[in-house]
């Protein structure tokens, strides 16, 4: 019933109670259990609900107990192993800030990156290291394209407020994006989607994208 009684690991579970977390709201009650037992989901949550720590806990316990194939390095690319997407740069910094609250010494990385600024500062960022990417479609596709980033070793995805990147025109980005992870072997991906409605497009996006999912709608 309360955050205390959900063993995220000890740094996260330390970073909640300094944000003066204490209980959960109605899509986080439901969300984090489902992604904890590694299952697929699409939920559907407004703004204002709780999701940003309805993704974000899941995915920062999984990489802090996570074990994981040692990541190339010394090379100019960078290998995240969970990818946030956001259809905007202020919602993309607003992810950011939060995640990197929630990751404080955990050892667990947060860098953003987002279009309608300039590129280099962030692939400096991006050189440094990176666990959890949170990007704007767009912009990560020039990343893609640079061979800045690699999603081969991706094993959380999140998209937020799925159904504005569709309105945005972003579709033929996120398929591209979510396609360069098809070589991560099957079943080690996990997938979360977060929309405000269900239309028709989204139900495409979530049976394309997600396996065996748990709907959820708060
Ligand atoms: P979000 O829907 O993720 O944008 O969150 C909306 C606001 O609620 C943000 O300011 C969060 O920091 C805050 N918040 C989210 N979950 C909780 C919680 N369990 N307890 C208190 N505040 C929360």
């Amino acid at each position: 019933n309360t955050f205390a009684d959900i063993d995220l690991g000890d740094a996260l579970n330390l970073n909640i109670r300094r944000c003066k977390y204490v209980k959960p709201t109605p899509v986080q009650r439901h969300a984090i259990p489902i992604s904890l037992a590694g299952r697929d989901l699409m939920a559907c949550a407004q703004t204002g609900s709780g999701k940003t720590a309805a993704f974000c806990f899941p995915i920062i316990s999984g990489i802090m107990r996570g074990q994981f194939p040692q990541r190339p390095r010394g090379v100019r690319t960078v290998f995240p192993l969970a990818l946030i997407l956001s259809p905007t740069r202020e919602l993309s910094m607003q992810i950011h800030e939060e995640a990197r609250k929630f990751a404080y010494q955990t050892g667990v990385k947060v860098v953003v990156a987002y279009g309608g600024a300039p590129i280099n500062q962030q692939l400096r960022e991006l050189e440094r290291g990176v666990d959890i990417l949170v990007a704007t479609p767009g912009r990560l596709v020039d990343l893609l394209e640079r061979a800045k980033v690699s999603l081969q070793m991706i094993r959380y995805l999140a998209l937020d407020e799925a159904d504005r990147m569709l309105d945005m025109g972003f579709e033929p980005q996120i398929r591209k994006i979510v396609e360069q992870m098809d070589m991560t072997p099957r079943g080690e991906r996990q997938t979360m989607l977060f929309s405000a409605t269900f239309p028709k497009e989204i139900q495409r996006m979530a049976s394309d994208f997600l396996s065996n999912y748990i709907f959820l709608a708060v």
